[in-house]
C-alpha cells in the first residue's frame, strides 16, 4: 500500500478508536474489542476480567476488612455525575482512599460507575457462582504513587477496583437516590451534572465489609489493561425495582440530539477464563465457608443447586 493509503488507513483506525467501543453492535461489541484495543484480545492475555467467582477458591485468613477512609464523611465541595455513554459515571473528587484487606499501598478513590442489565435481562458483570445479579457498581481507586492513571495502567496493581453486587427488593433505598434522583439530568451521552457529596459508606453493606473474593484482572472496559486488584464483596446492595429501572430505561447511549435514540442497556462485559489465577475468599466470607479451600464434591454442588433453586422458586411471586 501507498503511504497515503496507510496514513488514510491510520486517521480511519485512529477514528475508529477515539469513537470507542459499544456494547450491543456486532461491529464495536465486547467480542471485538480486542480488534482495536489489543490488550483485550482474550487470546493473547489471560488475566481478564469479570470472572465468574465460583466454588472453587481458597480460604486467605489475612484477608480483612479494607480501611475505607473518607467513606464516612461528606466530602466538600462537588462531585460530578456524568453520562459518559458506556456507563453513569460518578467523580468523587480527592478525599478518600483505600487500603488495607491485603492491597499492596494506598489506592486514591477517583470514581464509581455501574453496570447494568435492561428490562428483562441482569447486567452485573461478575457472577457469583454463575448467577447474574441485576446491576454491579465499581468504585476505582488508582495507587497513590503513580501521578496518572495512564501510569498506573503500567503497574499490574496500579488499580483496586471494589466491586458490589446490586440486587432487588420493593423497597426504594434512601441512599441510593443521592444518585438515581439525578439520573434523568444525565439521561443522554455527555451530559454532566453536579451533585452534592454525600457518605459514601451509605450507600454500602456497612456490617459486611470483610467478606469479599480478591483476584488479579483486567479493567472490564478497553483498554482492558490488566492492572487491577479487584475486590468483589459478597453482600450486595439492594435498591428497588424502580431505581433499578432507572437505569435499564432511561439512560441513553446517544446524545440528546441524536436522530435515533439508544438506551444504554447490558453494558457489561462477558465472562473470561481464569486460567491459573487464584481466587481467594477473605477471612470472613461466607457463601463458601462449607467449601473454601478444598475440593468441592459434585453431591456438595448439586445441593447448592437445589439450595439455590428452591430459593429462586419461593421468591418467584
Ligand atoms: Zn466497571
Amino acid at each position: 500500500m501507498t503511504i497515503w493509503t496507510a496514513v488514510f488507513l491510520m486517521v480511519i483506525l485512529s477514528y475508529i478508536e477515539a469513537d470507542d467501543y459499544c456494547y450491543n453492535e456486532p461491529y464495536c461489541d465486547p467480542y471485538a474489542w480486542g480488534d482495536f484495543f489489543h490488550s483485550c484480545h482474550p487470546l493473547l492475555e489471560e488475566h481478564h476480567s469479570p470472572i465468574d467467582l465460583d466454588l472453587h477458591m481458597s480460604r486467605n485468613t489475612s484477608l480483612d476488612a479494607l480501611q475505607l477512609e473518607g467513606f464516612e464523611e461528606v466530602q466538600g465541595g462537588h462531585w460530578t455525575l456524568e453520562n459518559d455513554g458506556h456507563s453513569v459515571v460518578l467523580l468523587v473528587g480527592s478525599g478518600m482512599s483505600v487500603s488495607g484487606g491485603g492491597l499492596p499501598g494506598l489506592y486514591h478513590t477517583l470514581q464509581l460507575h455501574f453496570h447494568w442489565g435492561s428490562p428483562a435481562t441482569n447486567g452485573s458483570e461478575h457472577t457469583l457462582d454463575s448467577r447474574r445479579y441485576p446491576m454491579e457498581m465499581h468504585i476505582v481507586s488508582m495507587k497513590s504513587i503513580h501521578p496518572n492513571v495512564s501510569a498506573a495502567l503500567d503497574d499490574p496493581t496500579g488499580l483496586a477496583v471494589l466491586g458490589f453486587f446490586i440486587d432487588v427488593v420493593y423497597a426504594d433505598n434512601v441512599h441510593f437516590n443521592y444518585i438515581s434522583q439525578k439520573l434523568s439530568t444525565v439521561a443522554h451521552k455527555g451530559q454532566v451534572s453536579k451533585i452534592k457529596p454525600f457518605a459514601l459508606m451509605s450507600l454500602l453493606p456497612k456490617h459486611n465489609l470483610s467478606q469479599y473474593y480478591r483476584y488479579h484482572g483486567s479493567l472490564t472496559t478497553p483498554p482492558c489493561s490488566q492492572a487491577v486488584v479487584w475486590t468483589v464483596y459478597e453482600v450486595p446492595i439492594y435498591i428497588s425495582w424502580t431505581q433499578l429501572a432507572q437505569f435499564t430505561s432511561q439512560i441513553f447511549s446517544t446524545e440528546e440530539d441524536a436522530e435515533q435514540v439508544t438506551p444504554l442497556q447490558n453494558n457489561y462485559r462477558h465472562i473470561h477464563p481464569k486460567f491459573s489465577r487464584v481466587v481467594s475468599a477473605s477471612r470472613d466470607a461466607r457463601v463458601l465457608l462449607a467449601t473454601a479451600g478444598r475440593p468441592v464434591s459434585p453431591s456438595v454442588v448439586l445441593g447448592l443447586f437445589h439450595v439455590c433453586l428452591l430459593g429462586l422458586l419461593t421468591l418467584v411471586p
